[in-house]
């Protein structure tokens, strides 16, 4: 009879530890318990101590006893063995892994209900300007005091004076109440004779309950939103949950929109704009199984779902699947394997597939379904480049002849254009024009962007603002600043100046930062209540607009720069995908990509549109350099307030090196950002042969070494930034 258990404890850096189990308590690995640990008590998850090895055995009059075990579900074995191979795969410790997914143990115990405040609309006998900013920026919202004091930007205390005075009251919100149940006969297309045959081996899949991960490569405006509904729908037929991950919070409103005019209701939504309520409630039904369809951005992966029958990732090439801060995780790559420990099919829809996905296809491990037109009438877009070098704009214009021509006869039409250019604000570098002095953020190494529309400047990498000066702060001249380059802000500009009567809408996250809005932007879009977007990636993707005709791409060779072994693959991916929003309608599309190199070889794929010959090319000459998929990289990043520092111990892990066949190690070097809020960055870039356990090399490897709390050191498997 054990007493024992070991205990993976959250919100600390230490690995597992063992406790006692005090007479009358019961745990089983999964359980969710309180710990104490010095002074404090915190959640915990019970582990099985020969798939959790702990450094520290203490003997048994030593340890301490359980506190509690939390009333909720236990982490079932699938997610445990998830959290295990994510944490091992990323090098990452196993209780950062478990937390992204965990509410606070508040959130978890005892009550059925929480207590929220909003606004009556009384106003308050005495008035401060703090509660005016208050009840101002509460608006409609609810929420925990705590809530509201951030979105307010005052004190908890203001608040709850507002509430004394009646101007603010509270609700109770029911966390228990179920989530309405998903219709799968409610809104089911007529399919077409591709689209049936695809859903058909998908349905299969679901029912069969067993591991299939499977591409679904369809062109823009396919349907495969609709194949993989089918899916769904097959899925909640068993009564089995589904997850569908989505690149983007700014996707979720249309998915929702589309999801319900298929199953009569909304899925239940799981990102980090979600109120402690509402996530509580999602984790809740989602650990009953009562939530049957979950729709969310990465960290949705580990929620503990209790019966999953389908994963899908929609748009499943999107690089903001990989998670570049905390654990530095992939989660396209943890869904399949979430799926094969479930086990469930994994569904990865995308019209530019990854080259590592296609190359697991050619492997023969995922298997491949194909949907080659357009649904309905829709045909693609055609495609034609600009020589920006034969045809130039206008001095200090963006926007070539050509282009503007087309512009005008859309608008002529009564048809919508989308400008694409994926950089924020007005212009990527401020400069004066007298003394030569650039703004520079003074945590990063990065120039400071203006954005007139909020009139600040902005550091794009730790969110640094300023004011714009009316003076030269280097040489006190004024009235001397000037933009260099174009960014969406200056594009609108151009084009309010060239089409003056046109409604034109700038898309960013500085406009679009919340579901809220990109509902707004959907239904003014609608509405035509206007005429031309200007956007940044942010509008590439998941948006149908039929009456929508003409893409410009104002500078196709923004992402080719820079030294990264996927620029031409993601350039590729983001044309193809901004233009896959023109002419998804009954009306044809015109694609116009404005570029200095109109015969490298992503320019001349995108305009024959032969995907397949661009995608061989690149990934021949991934295979040449030893590459993903065919080699691995890990960079290994050492950062630190004091810069010597950090060049110190990133020179002593460069000594420290193995030496292994078939794995270099190059650095260390100043890192792609060589300062980043404040600390500075020293890399280390490890490529190795496929068939190495980079990991284990990399574990042992650093395992043997110290370093000063002042520095911090990160491994990043397969990293996405170079
Ligand atoms: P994709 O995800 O491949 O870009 P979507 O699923 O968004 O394509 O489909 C494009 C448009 O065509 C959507 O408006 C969708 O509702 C419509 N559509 C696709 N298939 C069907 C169908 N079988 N019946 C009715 N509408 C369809
Ligand atoms: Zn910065």
């Amino acid at each position: 009879m054990s007493s024992r258990a070991r205990v993976l404890v959250l919100n600390s850096a230490l690995g597992p530890l063992d406790y006692r189990v005090p007479h009358g308590m019961t745990v089983e690995p999964g359980s969710i318990v309180i710990a104490p640990l010095g002074p404090r008590q915190l959640l915990g998850v019970v582990w099985e101590p020969e798939r959790m090895p702990s450094d520290a055995e203490v003997g048994d009059n030593r340890l301490r006893n359980l506190i509690g075990v939390v009333d909720v579900p236990p982490l079932a074995d699938p997610l445990r063995r998830l959290i295990e191979w994510t944490a091992g795969y990323y090098l990452a410790p196993p209780a950062s892994v478990v937390r992204m997914a965990m509410p606070s143990s508040s959130a978890l115990e005892g009550a059925r209900t929480v207590t929220e405040y909003r606004a009556t609309g009384l106003v308050p006998d005495r008035m401060t300007p703090q509660r005016e900013q208050a009840l101002e920026r509460i608006g409609d919202r609810q929420g925990l005091i705590r809530e509201l004091a951030i979105a307010a930007d005052v004190s908890d205390a203001v608040i709850r004076g507002l509430v004394k005075t009646g101007a603010v009251e509270a609700v109770e919100v029911d966390i228990d109440s179920p989530y309405p149940l998903p219709d799968p006969g409610f809104g089911q297309p007529a399919l077409s004779a591709d689209q049936r045959a695809a859903s058909e081996v998908l349905v299969a899949n679901v029912t069969a309950r067993a591991f299939q991960p499977t591409l679904l490569d369809g062109v823009t405006g396919s349907g495969k939103t609709e194949v993989y509904f089918e899916a769904i729908a097959a899925a909640i037929r068993e009564g089995r949950q589904t997850l569908v991950l989505l690149p983007e919070i700014a996707l979720t409103e249309p998915f929702l929109q589309r999801f319900t005019a298929r199953f009569g209701c909304e899925p239940v939504a799981w990102h980090s704009g979600l109120r402690s309520s509402q996530r509580r409630r999602a984790w809740r039904a989602i650990s009953s199984g009562q939530a049957l369809v979950t729709v969310g951005a990465r960290s949705a992966l580990f929620l503990p779902y209790a019966n999953l029958g389908l994963i899908v990732v929609d748009e499943a090439h999107e690089t903001s699947f990989k998670q570049e801060e905390g654990v530095h995780y992939h989660a396209r790559d943890v869904a399949v394997m979430r799926g094969l420990f479930e086990p469930c099919p994994v569904i990865l829809a995308s019209a530019t597939p990854a080259i590592e996905t296609r190359q697991q296809v050619a492997l023969g491990r995922y298997a491949e379904l194909k949907l080659p037109g357009r649904w309905g009438a829709a045909e693609m877009p055609a495609i034609e480049a600009i020589d920006l070098i034969a045809e130039p704009p206008e001095r200090g214009r963006w926007i070539a002849p050509r282009l503007v021509r087309a512009m005008q006869e859309t608008l002529e039409r009564r048809e919508q254009v989308l400008l694409f250019l994926n950089r924020r604000g007005f212009a990527p570098l401020t400069l004066c024009r007298t003394c030569g002095h650039r703004f520079q953020c003074p945590n990063c190494t990065a120039w400071m962007v203006e954005h007139r529309l909020v009139r600040r400047l902005a550091c794009h990498h730790c969110g640094h603002i300023e004011q714009v000066p009316r003076t030269c702060p280097e040489c006190q001249n004024e009235d001397t600043l000037v933009p260099v380059g174009p960014g969406v802000e200056r594009i609108a500009d151009e084009v309010a100046a060239l089409f003056p009567d046109a409604k034109t809408a700038v898309v960013t996250s500085d406009t679009i930062w919340s579901p809220a809005k990109a509902a707004e932007f959907v239904h003014r879009m609608e509405a035509h209540d206007i005429d031309i977007v200007v956007g940044t990636q942010l509008v590439t993707k998941g948006y149908h607009f039929p009456n929508l005709t003409l893409v410009g791409v104002i500078d196709a060779d923004l992402g080719l720069n820079g030294g990264d072994l996927r620029a031409a693959e993601r350039t590729f991916q983001q044309i193809m995908q901004v233009s896959g929003r023109a002419g998804r309608g009954a009306k044809p599309g015109h694609v116009y990509i404005q570029t200095h190199s109109p015969t490298a070889p992503v320019m001349r794929a995108l305009i024959t549109g032969d995907a397949d010959a661009f995608y061989e090319a690149e990934t021949e000459s991934r295979r040449e350099a030893g590459a993903p998929p065919f080699g691995r990289f890990a960079g290994i990043v050492v950062s630190s307030e004091d810069k010597a520092a950090a060049h110190e111990i990133a020179l002593l892990i460069g000594r420290s090196a193995p030496r292994v066949e078939g794995m270099e190690v190059y650095g260390p070097a100043p890192a792609p950002l060589a300062m980043l809020r404040g600390r500075h960055r020293q890399r280390l870039l490890v490529h190795a042969r496929r068939a190495l356990d980079v990991q284990d090399l990399i574990r042992d490897w650093l395992g043997k070494l110290d370093w000063p709390s002042k520095v911090r050191v990160t491994v990043d498997i397969d990293p996405y930034s170079f």
